[in-house]
């Protein structure tokens, strides 16, 4: 995902969240497209405050135009992507998830690249939730932060960002055929979640 204007005038601005901020800022370190448009819409600012009060010249109405097609973003190739695979899941051992009872806590592991992603869900049907941690393998690597989207039929139905433990908490996980994703600063991970209900 890359920079929309909202979030550039805004990330100029300071009007972020600290960890959207962070986040954006550890994007513009490896997106040579959304820097260039920080840099634009940074001296944009610049242009404006030393033309205050005077009407806005046909230089900057053209740049502010350039800022509006959208599909100019859109076109632009997108962050990497990996799909994460599922190394681990209690609910593929049915004799497991039946020892521990129709209510246990679904535990799994995804693994992507140079990160295992561990998740847990629990609670009823109607108020499932999930708690998950994204983990870097090997040499202990900081994570930084990281966006997760709690995606159904490619909709995003929820949005979180991790604490400094990696963790992150979706509240509300519906039954069906889910997917997280994470969009890191220069990769983003996709993952099936496949939640089913055990007493199915
Ligand atoms: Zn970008």
């Amino acid at each position: 995902m890359h920079l929309s204007s909202e979030i550039a005038v805004d990330l100029i601005e300071g009007r972020l969240a600290k960890a959207e901020e962070t986040f954006w800022r550890g994007h513009l370190g490896v997106c040579r497209g959304c820097a260039q448009d920080i840099a634009r819409w940074e001296q944009l600012k610049a242009d404006m405050k030393r033309s205050h009060m005077k009407s806005a010249s046909g230089e900057i109405l053209s740049t502010v135009m350039e800022f509006f097609p959208y599909q100019r973003i859109e076109n632009e190739p997108r962050c990497p992507s990996v799909v994460a695979t599922l190394v681990f899941d209690t609910f593929r051992d049915l004799a497991l998830a039946q020892a521990r009872g129709a209510s246990a806590a679904r535990q799994l592991v995804m693994r992507a690249e140079e990160f295992d992603i561990h998740i847990k869900i629990w609670g009823e049907p109607d108020r499932r939730q999930m708690l998950g941690q994204l983990l870097p393998r090997g040499t202990p690597k900081f994570v930084g932060t990281a966006r997760f989207h709690l995606l159904q039929n490619g909709e995003r139905l929820e949005t979180a960002t991790n604490d400094e433990m990696g963790e992150f908490y979706f509240t509300d996980v519906p039954e069906g055929d889910l997917s997280l994703q994470i969009d890191l600063p220069n990769l983003t991970v996709v993952g099936a979640l496949n939640i089913k209900d055990s007493r199915g």
